[in-house]
């Protein structure tokens, strides 16, 4: 439809469910730190600047000038006004449209669940909610843009839930200005503050002092008039508030932690607090400046294939990428944060950029740095590494598998397990330390949980010699130790394996004679379960427990677990062995079957087999047989 110029269209446009929700949110809220939103709304407007100085700097057509950049901040008290002007790029009729008109971070609302948003705390709080947050404290937000190249400003103004409405504007300069009717004050809540100049100063200083463009407001007041004693004249000053040095460019001892806590939450980088960050400024052969995050939580998507890793990257202080993926290997892809370097082209194209040799040795350090800070952490802050563990220990396992194990020097100290001695997590070189002079194996069991895996028959004679167990929980576990395949020399072993390594004579000959003894049971046995089970044995590790299931050759029953859970399964199964333990009062039964009555053997076979199947967190092909089969030894 045609609008003239200055006219209204009113027809309201309805706002997209999720966003009309978060609106709502916003609206209501009682979160208590309000005034992020200025920090939400500068930060966009920076980042508005960024794209459009990128653009000059490229494009010869696009006039260029440092002194045009700015942010500037107006209040007018009596009408209840802020405004946050910028001189970035600008929105189109319909990018003011698709931006605004639904909330960019759909996905934080849709991973809360609805408990959890219902006062919005945890949301604004986690993820910012980027434009938005100015409703917590406005009644009517309008915004005015002019996008670079184009002829025609778009004004979009929202009162809240209802909608909004869009219509031509005028403004002469490219950019864009947000204009927002602050609140009326309530019994329990202050929105005089936001127009108050000595508070938006006091918030910019705290959450915006490194947004590189500088941020001006006039600042208005009374002096004395030149010359006069008692006279007063008012004046109006243009002050930048900002220091606009970025982050990155100060020195490490002139900055407290605070100031890259502010860096993290200015850049989106995360909405939790950060776990530890790592300043780098090198200087030689190549000069980079980096400011890298390591989260204290996992995104919601980070182990999903919507995650994107990567780093923003600066070309002498012009970004010239959000997210360069090259600058992380997939095992440190949880790491945020930005790279300078003086040293790099401006108009390097993605391609190129793949083979700059500049960028991969600045990546090479990068990970080195990482690994190191990583290995610091473990050494002197064990919580805090144990906390950056749980959310992503998984990724470095990963790491140690991907690659045909390309990178396990670079991360097998920092890979950490739980033990079963310990009742912690605890590293392979803890583990091997500990190791009694004759213990041959480092020793693990794969299962769902810890508690389960405690309870697995097949450790008993592991635990009953004092050994340690490691505890395999995710699925990834024993691939990576696969790939691994030893560890200062030591090599891994199931509990579930056939050989466990351990040496006990007297028990070795006295089983090798059961075994002569019972050949035949078990041979019997075998033939009745056929092809479900490789071998039908004594076993020499249990103690408590009647039956348990062993494991022959390299695909462990975990591994089979894990790859028939896969959509494209293929069918492949471990080599089962059926052990059985000759001390148990079960043994004497199946003796006496085996000598008196071939039915209750067979009977019995059938149960002590699906018995080790539920064991190990198997399924068992025909649970009705099996109820059946209880039932009838009941009678
Ligand atoms: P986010 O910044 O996280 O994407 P926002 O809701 O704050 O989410 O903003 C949505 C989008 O609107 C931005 O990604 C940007 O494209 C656009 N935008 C917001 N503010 C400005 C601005 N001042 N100038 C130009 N574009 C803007």
């Amino acid at each position: 439809m045609f609008i003239a110029k200055g006219e209204i269209d009113m027809s309201k446009k309805q706002f997209r469910a999720e966003s009309k929700r978060m609106l709502d949110l916003m609206i209501n809220s009682v979160y208590t730190h309000k005034e992020i939103f200025l920090r939400e709304l500068i930060s966009n407007a920076s980042d508005a600047i960024d794209k459009i100085y990128y653009k000059a700097l490229m494009d010869d057509a696009v006039s260029f000038d440092k002194a045009n950049y700015y942010i500037k901040i107006y209040t007018d008290k009596q009408n209840r006004v802020l405004q946050i002007s910028d001189t970035g790029i600008g929105m189109t009729k319909e990018e003011l449209d698709s931006n605004l008109g639904v909330i960019a971070k759909s996905g934080s609302l849709a991973f809360k669940k609805e408990n959890e948003i219902k006062d919005g705390h945890d949301i604004i709080g986690q993820f910012g909610v980027g434009f938005y947050s100015a409703f917590m404290v406005a009644d009517k937000i309008t915004v005015i843009s002019k996008a670079l190249g184009s002829d025609e400003a778009y004004k979009w103004e929202s009162t809240g839930v209802e909608g909004y409405t869009m219509s031509v504007a005028d403004k002469d300069t490219v950019g864009t200005d947000i204009i927002i009717k602050i609140k009326e004050d309530t019994e329990d809540e202050k929105y005089d503050e936001y127009l108050d100049e000595y508070r938006i100063k006091a918030i910019i200083k705290k959450y915006s002092d490194f947004i590189r463009y500088p941020i001006k407001m006039d600042i208005s007041g009374k002096r004395l008039k030149e010359g006069s004693e008692e006279e007063y004249e008012d004046y109006i000053e243009e002050q930048i508030i900002n220091s606009m040095v970025p982050i990155w460019k100060k020195n490490k001892n002139e900055l407290i932690p605070e100031d890259y806590e502010n860096f993290y939450m200015e850049k989106r980088y995360g909405f939790d607090k950060p776990l530890k960050h790592i300043h780098i400024s090198v200087e030689g052969a190549f000069s980079y400046n980096a400011i890298l995050f390591i989260p204290a939580e996992a995104p919601y998507d980070f182990y999903t294939k919507e995650y994107e890793k990567g780093l923003e990257l600066y070309a002498n202080g012009v970004m010239i990428m959000n997210k360069c993926s090259d600058l992380l290997p997939d095992f440190f892809s949880f790491v945020k944060g930005m790279v300078d370097s003086e040293d790099l082209s401006l108009n390097i194209s993605r391609e190129m950029l793949q083979h700059d040799r500049q960028l991969k040795l600045i990546a090479k350090n990068i990970k080195s740095k990482i690994r190191n800070e990583l290995d610091n952490i473990l050494q002197n802050d064990r919580e805090k590494y144990e906390q950056f563990y749980k959310s992503f220990g998984r990724q470095l396992k990963y790491g140690l598998y991907s690659d045909f194990g390309s990178n396990k020097e670079t991360l097998k100290e920092l890979i950490m397990f739980y033990s079963s001695k310990e009742k912690k997590m605890v590293t392979l070189n803890e583990y091997v330390s500990r190791m009694p002079e004759e213990q041959k194996y480092i020793y693990y069991a794969s299962g769902e949980s810890n508690e389960r895996i405690e309870k697995m028959p097949q450790t008993e004679l592991i635990a009953d010699k004092g050994y340690e167990i490691l505890y395999f929980t995710d699925d990834v576990d024993e691939f990576a130790i696969k790939m691994l395949m030893n560890y200062q020399e030591k090599e891994f072993k199931s509990v579930s394996s056939n050989d466990l390594g351990i040496d006990t004579a007297e028990n070795d000959e006295s089983s090798d004679k059961n075994k002569q003894d019972n050949l035949d049971l078990f041979d019997y046995m075998k033939n009745k379960l056929s092809d479900k089970v490789k071998d039908v044995r004594a076993s020499k590790r249990l103690k408590n427990h009647p039956v348990c299931l062993a494991n022959e050759g390299e695909l462990s029953i975990e591994m089979e677990k894990i790859l028939s859970a896969m959509p494209n399964n293929a069918e492949m199964k471990a080599d089962k062995i059926l052990e059985i333990n000759i001390n148990h009062d079960v043994f004497k039964s199946l003796k006496d079957a085996y000598d008196n009555d071939k039915d209750k053997l067979a009977l019995y076979t059938e149960l002590l087999y699906n018995q080790a199947l539920l064991i190990e967190g198997l399924s068992i092909s025909d649970p009705v047989e099996f109820t059946n089969n209880i039932c009838k030894i009941m009678k």
